[in-house]
């Protein structure tokens, strides 16, 4: 049995309607508005007015149509902030950064209805993508304001090393090996310090960086908030074992490359890397099933979340497993989130930290 190491891995980016219309995802970007018109208004405090273009950058894009939703957004957060001190609104530079083998069509047929709207406002914006991973350097030293990341930074480089003996879990889970706790946080602690050390070379001085990604509110993580979620997919995986459509051994080879920190972790490797100084942090739950509160959603309990997992998780899993066993896999992991929400509510906790490079 080996770790799978997987470098550059391509989760689900947002193809599929699921990912794209994610209320999780929508909701968590919702929240970090005021955190980013904050950090404009960081900036042009910190530059005395803003620079003549104001650079930004996405780190670990969607390809959806929500693309440019956030570009759309600093837009309009600068022009609130230029009205209120009487100061010129800028250029925009806006980079939007990919793992290689994303697509970047899908992004290049949006820009002529983006530019459309954004030269009708009397803003001059230029987009640009940038291919690389967020473990490497993507950009020129000192050359971008502003870095923005939602739903990315919480991919790993790759499984972390010596998690061999995790058997039949596919992520931290209550019946881990000790060891596999410990595995899981260095390999974070590896690759958040090298993530800040990076774009702290490539920040100008007081420039900042808005990350939001999924979290642990508690800091035992084999607590439920953390792991049920993959606990009841490797369930899913161990029934397909039982039926003979899965071979054990390739259960046991997998585990996936993702990390939920609990804050504690966050701060502290914040301060031990020493590039930045934390503004702000936010931690919110959010519902699995986006629609609870929806008198009008027919929907059982568990469907939609099971769809949104899918999206996300399906392109590195048919990888490993093979894509016959997919539909299979995910009807009985709906069936079980399904039995599961029937007598739980099931929650998502989620980070927005606000970063200031020194
Ligand atoms: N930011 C979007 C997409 C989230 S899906 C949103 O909020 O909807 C996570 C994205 O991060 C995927 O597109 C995946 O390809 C990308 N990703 C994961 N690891 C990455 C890395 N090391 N470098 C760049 N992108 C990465």
């Amino acid at each position: 049995m080996t770790t799978k190491k997987v470098h550059h891995m391509n989760t689900g980016n947002g193809e599929s309607s699921y990912a794209r219309n994610s209320y999780l995802q929508g909701t968590g970007f919702q929240r970090s508005l005021p955190v980013l018109h904050e950090a404009i208004n960081g900036i042009a405090s910190n530059l005395n007015g803003f620079p003549k273009c104001l650079n930004i950058a996405d780190l670990g894009c969607p390809s959806g149509p929500n693309t440019l939703f956030f570009v759309t957004n600093i837009i309009d957060s600068v022009h609130v902030i230029c009205s209120e001190h009487n100061i010129q609104v800028p250029q925009f530079q806006v980079f939007l950064n990919y793992l290689f083998e994303n697509d970047f069509n899908t992004v290049f047929r949006l820009l002529p209805a983006f530019y459309t709207k954004v030269n009708k406002k009397g803003d001059e914006c230029f987009v640009l993508v940038v291919p690389g991973s967020f473990y490497d350097r993507l950009f020129t030293n000192e050359s971008v304001h502003l870095f923005h990341s939602s739903y990315a930074v919480h991919w790993l480089s790759q499984v972390p090393h010596g998690i061999e003996n995790n058997k039949l879990n596919i992520y931290m889970a209550k019946t881990s090996p000790t060891n596999v706790f410990e595995s899981y946080r260095k390999q974070l602690e590896k690759d958040f310090t090298k993530l800040l050390r990076l774009r702290s070379q490539e920040l100008i001085h007081g420039g900042h960086m808005i990350l939001t990604f999924p979290a642990r509110s508690i800091a035992d993580p084999t607590s439920e908030d953390c792991c049920v979620i993959w606990e009841l997919l490797a369930k899913s995986l161990v029934d397909m074992v039982t039926e003979g459509m899965v071979q054990e051994s390739k259960v046991s080879s997998f585990n996936i490359p993702y990390h939920t920190p609990h804050e504690e972790e966050v701060r502290d490797i914040i301060q031990k890397e020493g590039s930045f100084s934390l503004h702000s942090l936010i931690g919110f739950a959010l519902n699995w099933e986006p629609y609870d509160t929806d008198k009008m959603n027919t929907d059982v309990p568990g469907i939609h979340t099971a769809k949104l997992i899918r999206a996300v998780i399906e392109p590195m899993m048919a990888t490993h497993f093979g894509t016959a066993v997919m539909d299979m896999l995910f009807k009985k992991y709906e069936d079980r989130l399904v039995d599961h929400l029937a007598t739980k509510k099931g929650m998502n906790y989620n980070l927005i930290i606000s970063l200031i490079k020194h």
